[in-house]
């Protein structure tokens, strides 16, 4: 229905339209400049796609190439009576376009879906008054920038993208067994030795890599948040995390008796290069990288992998058996239990998570251990492991 996706909760077609040069761009209330920004930078790409000239720049020039030389308003106002946080009312009348929004993040939604209706009637919008409002709360994307890297600029245009369809969390993998991409004050070791991946489709020796300074964080959590999208960053844990042995193979079950070295590596798959559970050091970098995150990520949650962990390590490692033993974390026939020792790791990292004021989010995986209330479980294996999560009552995407 007039190319908007998804569709709104009601439209009703009123008779008339309006040429889209003439909607002047929207005036920024008092504590409303980045939205309006968001909006007139949309309105002004709709604009040059239909290769229309914007009403300002018309109006200089006399209005000589408008019809009636009137530069349609399009205003923006705030009501909480309209409903939820990001509902809205758009109308559109051969007069302007007006949008009453029950908060900033409704504002945006509703210039997306001007946004689409201009994309979609190049010449003329048609006169239509719409009501909208998600029917969930949480509409998610997730990008993998630890397998592929992906440059800001590259992001910042995915944002938009999202925010255009009206989807409201960025979920940002930043480390798994192929790279660690996050730049962290204090710990510079991390991203530097775990963002260089050996490419080996190369007979000589190159290296593949990329990773995001505390700027470039900066920089994408403030594009996303003009777009009231939430960015999530994803550090995977305690499986996945070659990349992070890289820079701290001592943190390895076997590291301070091996001269194994790790490297990210350059293909896909799960691998044993996990995190031991029985060394404290291990629980104190994670507690270092807890509070860089919490430093340049606003969000209230933090995601913490605790996918695929093949436990083999654990089983032959004494300080994990000793953790074993010593927390009781044995299975029904009294054996040493490594599914147990992963919800115990799993639960140490969600109280740190929790210490800084935010929420764990694990994959399904950490519903097979005994995973705390707060955590917020993301099923990846099936809908049934979401199910699942939901039947022990956790809350789940
Ligand atoms: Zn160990």
């Amino acid at each position: 229905m007039y190319g908007l996706i998804p569709l709104p909760a009601e439209l009703i077609e009123r008779p008339g339209s309006l040429r889209l040069e003439s909607i002047g761009a929207a005036g920024a209330p008092a504590g409303l400049e980045a939205e309006a920004a968001v909006l007139n930078a949309w309105l002004a790409r709709a604009k040059a796609a239909a290769g229309v000239a914007s009403a300002e720049g018309a109006n200089r020039d006399g209005g000589a190439d408008r019809s009636d030389g009137a530069i349609a308003p399009l205003g923006l106002s705030l009501d909480a009576a309209l409903g939820g946080p990001e509902a809205y009312r758009l109308s559109i009348s051969s007069d302007g376009v007006s949008i009453a929004a029950a908060s900033p993040a409704g504002l945006v939604r509703a210039g997306a879906t001007l946004y689409q209706l201009a994309l979609s009637h190049p010449d003329a919008l048609p006169c239509v008054e719409i009501r909208d409002e998600p029917r969930f709360a949480w509409r998610g994307f997730m990008i993998d920038a630890a397998r592929s890297f992906y440059r800001v600029e590259f992001l910042e245009r995915l944002i938009d993208l999202a925010a255009m369809h009206k989807l409201n969390v960025f979920h940002w993998h930043l480390s798994d067994d192929q790279a660690w991409r996050l730049e962290l004050p204090g710990l510079p070791e991390l991203a530097a030795m775990g963002s260089r991946r050996l490419d080996r489709r190369f007979n000589a020796v190159r290296y593949r890599t990329g990773s995001y300074s505390p700027e470039d964080v900066r920089r994408i959590v403030a594009y996303a948040a003009a777009r009231h999208i939430e960015v999530i960053p994803e550090i995977d844990v305690p499986g996945h995390s070659t990349a992070l042995l890289a820079s701290h193979p001592e943190l390895w079950c076997h590291g301070d008796h091996s001269d194994r070295l790790f490297q990210p590596e350059d293909r896909f798959g799960v691998f044993d290069g996990i995190l031991c559970a029985g060394n404290e050091e291990t629980f104190g970098l994670l507690d270092r990288v807890l509070d860089g995150l919490a430093e340049f990520f606003p969000s209230g949650y933090v995601h913490a992998g605790g996918d695929e962990v093949p436990k083999g390590a654990w089983l032959s490692c004494d300080r994990c058996r000793a953790r074993m033993a010593a927390e009781g974390l044995r299975d029904e026939a009294g054996a040493l239990d490594p599914e147990r020792l992963q919800a115990y790791f799993m639960d140490r990292v969600s109280r740190s998570i929790a210490a800084r004021d935010r929420r764990m989010i694990g994959w399904d995986e950490v519903v097979d251990g005994s995973c705390g209330k707060d955590v917020l479980v993301m099923a990846w294996r099936s809908h049934e492991h979401g199910y699942r999560a939901a039947q022990i009552g956790r809350a789940h995407v």
